[in-house]
């Protein structure tokens, strides 16, 4: 939680839950300096907010306010969400009255239920939140960053409950829906979030490594990592690149090998640094496959864990 000193504050994103977007916002209604923040009234500013940008926000904008208010006027640095209860006491009908009367105003709409549940969606999604704040301790859960933190949804959902979704940020969740923004040095992050006990931090970690596999040390990081096979199917269903890069591995006779397999070498092989030959009709019991290669497997000959090429063994 940031703690600035208020006496010198003199930039809104200082202050603690105040992010770029809120910040950009209060400039909209002409807040500019945390001290314009002292003696304010967050539903007032709320209702400004909307009406000037000619949309409902999310109410828990309104926490935030609170929160950044509250601090400003001497108060501890508390996250916003311990605004929520006070607001929803405080603040209940007036808000909605006044929203409804500035939807009227600017769109020319009734009220109409589709208020209902647009705001009845809002609720959903700030509990969600919640939730993944406290799992969380308010951190993005890829890469450990506190700022702009967001919901986001690991597809494919059934339900978008909270163990469907993790909490990122915004530049977490800016490259992994645009892949071509990537910038795989953020994600080094992952040698720490990969060990996570959630599976859907594990499913994008796993997705987010698949996709930088090329670099060399997220490929590393995918071989240490261990999911369970449920959380293997849901990280696969999801990754496109996983779907285009599905190998088979086949001996020379066109069988499909799994791991686990015995298969015999075809032919006399010399195993490269070494001084063995591996002879044909050897056995080579319990294969690896390698993972990103389909010509690939591994196992051991004569206590030495090599690599061999199918072509030269069969089932
Ligand atoms: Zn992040």
């Amino acid at each position: 939680m940031k703690n600035p000193n208020r006496e010198t504050a003199s930039n809104l994103e200082e202050l603690p839950n105040i992010g770029r977007a809120i910040a950009r916002d209060l400039h909209s209604i002409g807040i500019n300096h945390p001290k314009e923040l002292i003696a304010k009234n967050p539903f007032q500013l709320y209702d400004q907010l909307c009406r000037i940008s000619g949309k409902k926000h999310d109410p828990c904008v309104i926490d935030v306010l609170m929160s950044a208010i509250h601090f400003m006027e001497g108060g501890e640095p508390l996250p916003w969400w311990s605004f929520t209860d006070e607001r929803k006491n405080t603040g209940n009908g007036t808000i909605d009255f006044s929203m409804h009367r500035t939807k009227h105003r600017l769109l020319n709409l009734s009220p109409d239920a589709t208020d209902v549940v647009a705001s009845s969606e809002g609720t959903l999604i700030m509990s969600i939140e919640k939730e993944l704040q406290t799992r969380s301790e308010s951190k993005c859960e890829l890469c450990g960053a506190t700022d702009e933190l967001g919901v986001y949804e690991v597809p494919p959902t059934s339900d978008g409950s909270a163990d469907q979704c993790i909490l990122a940020c915004e530049i977490c969740r800016g490259q992994i829906e645009n892949p071509d923004t990537v910038d795989a040095n953020h994600w080094r992050c992952l040698n720490d979030s990969m060990w996570s006990q959630v599976p859907a931090v594990q499913v994008m970690a796993w997705r987010m490594l698949t996709r930088l596999r090329a670099e060399g040390w997220p490929q590393d990081l995918l071989d240490m990592m261990y999911l369970e096979d449920e959380t293997r199917a849901w990280a696969e269903a999801g990754s496109a690149e996983a779907v285009e890069e599905k190998i088979i591995h086949r001996d020379s006779n066109g069988a499909v090998l799994e791991a686990g397999d015995t298969v015999t070498l075809t032919k006399d092989l010399d195993v490269k640094g070494s001084t063995i030959t591996a002879k044909r009709g050897t056995a080579v019991r319990n294969i690896r496959l390698v993972q990103d290669n389909a010509e690939q497997i591994e196992g051991r000959v004569d206590g030495q864990q090599i690599v061999i090429l199918t072509k030269f063994v069969k089932k």
